[in-house]
């Protein structure tokens, strides 16, 4: 289940009451209304755009006034504290990068090729800046380091009023930052982000999301709505620095391409026609779908009512279930390890048609469990270069007879429904009728030949 935000605690409230006034006050209380979204589209672009603009204004306000006190701290002169004052500019398009320094997150990427990425920020017509916040632990090294590399490499190439770092990354500056930024990256190294959640605050507020294809991006068909950084491509840890200069090379190519041209292509009265299209759609395609309202119901659907259920059940008659459940635990645990897949063969050519079927046997050896207490599976899917099933799908096997010593014989059906490298394996997990997840005693025996 993918996460998702508190839309009303995230908007602006220029943006919050703009929407009010074309959608209704619903979506306050329950987000999920697609249809109610689309009356996004009725919203005259340049009441959009000037919404937007005004909090990038007070956004560049808000970072100065950081940046001055930061420096204020850290003990620079008055001459100094003044330039702070003078740091960014509250037109020009502004790309947010807020986040906890895990390395996975790579927050140094965008300063890898440091010329190109200078030529980006300084264009004379078409100025981009960018505005970090982080917060690194006072031992986490890697943290620290990072904010030092940012910081001093700023420095070196005289980027000081382009880039901003904001320290103690806090709930309040990242408001400030969702709802002023034009776009909001995000890069961590596939497939490391279980979801994310920043770059739903920002799209909330009309933001652009640029990112990897990874946590809740990889769910989002970008098109017309927002850009992808690189095709998926997952790398081992060995090929760690040709994928960040792959993925590094391809943000600067969005950077320069797409991105900037867009929100420079300005119409005659000034508005980012195009920019403003992208805006809406990306607020109407995903402000339904990544909110909390969907994501409360589906813990609730697939987990929380199901699991109530099942109590429900177990507690009748004085516990009677729970409580055989229990001896049961016990007696498959007690005999678990003495469980052994043997024999299994396969009556599968070395090249079959898709849509075919193959026939697997396997027998078991059972020792004092019962072929009930038993799932027998076949784990079956394409085979990556790294010789791992991947896209696995299972089927399960069904028990035959037991012979006279002691083998149980189980057969299944491999089904070939997909072209190419194909493998399978076999597993066998507990399975009992009031065993509510096979997973959850941590038991499976495995059959990889
Ligand atoms: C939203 C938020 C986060 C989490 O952001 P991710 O994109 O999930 O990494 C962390 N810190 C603050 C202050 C936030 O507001």
């Amino acid at each position: 289940i993918t996460n998702g935000i508190h839309i009303p605690s995230w908007i602006s409230n220029e943006m919050g009451t703009l929407i009010d006034r074309y959608l209704g006050p619903h979506w306050r209380e329950d987000a999920r209304d697609r249809v109610n979204w689309d009356r996004i589209d009725q919203i005259p672009s340049e009441e959009l755009w000037r919404t937007h603009e005004r909090r990038r204004e007070r956004l560049v306000a808000f970072a100065r006034g950081k940046v001055r006190s930061q420096m204020d701290r850290h003990g620079a002169s008055q001459s100094a504290l003044e330039n702070a004052l003078e740091v960014l500019d509250p037109e020009a398009l502004t790309i947010g990068f807020a986040r906890r320094f895990a390395p996975y997150k790579r927050a140094a990427l965008l300063f890898r090729d440091m010329d190109r990425l200078v030529q980006i920020l300084t264009d004379k017509n078409r100025p981009v800046q960018l505005i970090m916040a982080g917060k690194a632990h006072p031992r986490d090294h890697f943290g620290k380091d990072l904010i030092r590399t940012i910081v001093s490499q700023s420095k070196k190439y005289n980027l000081q009023g382009k880039i901003v770092f904001l320290e103690d990354y806090d709930m309040q500056i990242a408001r400030y930052l969702v709802q002023g930024v034009d776009v909001w990256l995000n890069t961590p190294r596939r497939p490391k982000e279980a979801s994310g959640t920043s770059g739903m605050k920002a799209v909330a507020n009309g933001a652009l999301h640029v990112s990897t294809p990874d946590g809740w991006w990889a769910e989002v068909d970008d098109e017309g709505i927002g850009w992808t950084i690189g095709g998926g491509e997952e790398y081992p840890e060995s090929q760690y620095e040709y994928q960040d200069e792959v993925e590094a090379r391809a943000l600067y190519d969005l950077l320069e391409n797409e991105i900037v041209p867009t929100f420079y292509k300005r119409s005659q009265s000034d508005i980012p026609r195009t920019w403003v299209s992208m805006m809406k759609r990306s607020m109407k395609t995903l402000c339904p779908m990544f909110n909390t309202n969907r994501m409360v119901r589906q813990y609730a659907e697939r987990c929380y009512l199901p699991a109530l259920a099942h109590y429900n059940h177990l507690k009748l008659d004085g516990w009677k279930d729970l409580k055989a459940l229990a001896d049961w635990k016990e007696h498959l645990r007690n005999n678990w390890n003495a469980l052994e897949i043997q024999d299994v063969s396969a009556d599968i050519d070395e090249d079959v048609e898709v849509g075919t079927t193959g026939s697997v046997k396997a027998s078991v050896r059972l020792g004092e469990l019962k072929p009930e207490d038993i799932s027998l599976q076949i784990v079956f899917g394409r085979i990556g270069t790294d010789f791992d099933i991947h896209d696995a799908g299972t089927v399960a096997m069904d028990f035959e007879a037991q012979d006279e010593n002691g083998l149980s014989h189980f057969a299944g059906v491999l089904p070939c429904s997909k072209s190419g490298k194909f493998g399978f394996a076999l597993r066998v997990l507990p399975k009992n009728p009031n065993l509510h997840d096979p997973f959850q005693m941590a038991l499976v025996k495995i059959f990889a030949g």
